[in-house]
């Protein structure tokens, strides 16, 4: 009974995630530091050569969520420490991870998955969809906290409008400061965010953010990003505790002040992250797999091409060349 009734409320939690603009600027900002040969791949699986294509289906996951079809994705949007905030935060996988799956265990499955060479391609297309919302979902501090779903069920007001904390942070504060939320709005956090990393204020901390992230290990490194996520709530999204903020006549501006700039810190890690670990998963499991077909390939040529005088030049190999080879079996949609 009581664990039915815990994973109803889960599923309440975090309607929006970091809204559109927030997803869409992790999406820029990852665009920008993924290698030639990522863009290429990730182009190539999401069917898009668009300059916006991480940004266009940032936030797919949460429209698939509202959907009846896809309302079991919705408690992998989040983890739900069950921490004691503000006086101690921190996430444990095992006591966090709901049986329903978490943003930690959906990370693990979908960077498998992405990187699975025999599944089809509209499953690996979904698993990079899911992987760029998920690694923005997890920078958010209410994505990583029980207290109050996430604060869903923390009634503030701002900015004369009556709310509740988690869609401030995800939302409102972030269109605040930005002015609007459509593509474009992203766009151009995105470019102010990405000059802040090269030459700003996140220049010296870039490094730590993806230290130790490892394809290899997803659930040691998702879990180590959503414990340095949830140490905001403890220091930043609630310092006083919740009911200060309750209590608070309107979180703008003294509050919005005190944590916008942790909002543009997540943002930018969220995007800095995600570059970094299609980039691995690139190199770790497409290329080394692509190496091998085409020396596959190439040994082929050259026994049926013995006795000739030329050989072909190398050249890429069609999708239905690399489908042939792939030993192609559908798995089951795992949840
Ligand atoms: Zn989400």
């Amino acid at each position: 009974m009581t664990s039915y009734v815990l994973l109803g409320l889960a599923a309440l939690q975090g309607a929006n995630a970091w809204g559109s603009l927030g997803h869409a600027t992790v999406a820029y900002v990852a665009q920008n530091y993924v290698t030639a040969q990522t863009a290429a791949w990730a182009k190539g699986v999401l069917n898009d050569t668009s300059t916006s294509y991480l940004a266009n289906i940032a936030s797919w996951a949460d429209s698939y969520r509202a959907t009846a079809a896809g309302a079991w994705s919705a408690p992998l949007h989040f983890i739900d420490a069950e921490d004691n905030p503000p006086t101690t935060c921190d996430v444990d996988f095992a006591r966090d991870c709901g049986a329903a799956g978490c943003s930690v265990s959906a990370m693990a499955n979908y960077t498998q998955r992405a990187g699975d060479a025999r599944l089809s391609a509209d499953h690996v297309a979904e698993a990079v969809r899911f992987l760029v919302h998920f690694v923005g979902d997890i920078t958010q501090p209410l994505h990583d906290e029980a207290l109050a779903l996430g604060g869903n069920q923390i009634a503030v007001k701002f900015n004369g409008f009556n709310d509740n904390l988690h869609s401030d942070w995800d939302t409102f504060m972030p269109e605040m400061l930005v002015g609007g939320s459509s593509l474009a709005d992203a766009r151009s956090w995105a470019a102010s965010l990405i000059t802040e990393i090269d030459s700003g204020t996140f220049k010296s901390a870039k490094a730590s953010w993806i230290a130790g992230d490892n394809t290899g290990d997803v659930v040691t490194t998702a879990t180590r990003w959503a414990t340095d996520a949830n140490a905001f709530v403890c220091s930043v999204v609630m310092p006083n505790g919740a009911a200060a903020l309750t209590a608070a006549k309107d979180l703008f501006p003294t509050y919005y002040d005190s944590v916008i700039g942790t909002i543009e810190l997540q943002i930018a890690k969220g995007g800095f992250r995600l570059a970094n670990w299609l980039n691995m998963i690139f190199q770790n499991e497409i290329a080394k797999r692509d190496s091998l077909v085409q020396r596959d390939l190439r040994v082929v040529d050259d026994s049926e091409l013995d006795g000739h005088m030329f050989l072909p030049a190398p050249r890429p190999l069609s999708k239905a060349e690399l489908a042939r080879l792939a030993v192609g079996y559908e798995c089951n949609h795992k949840h």
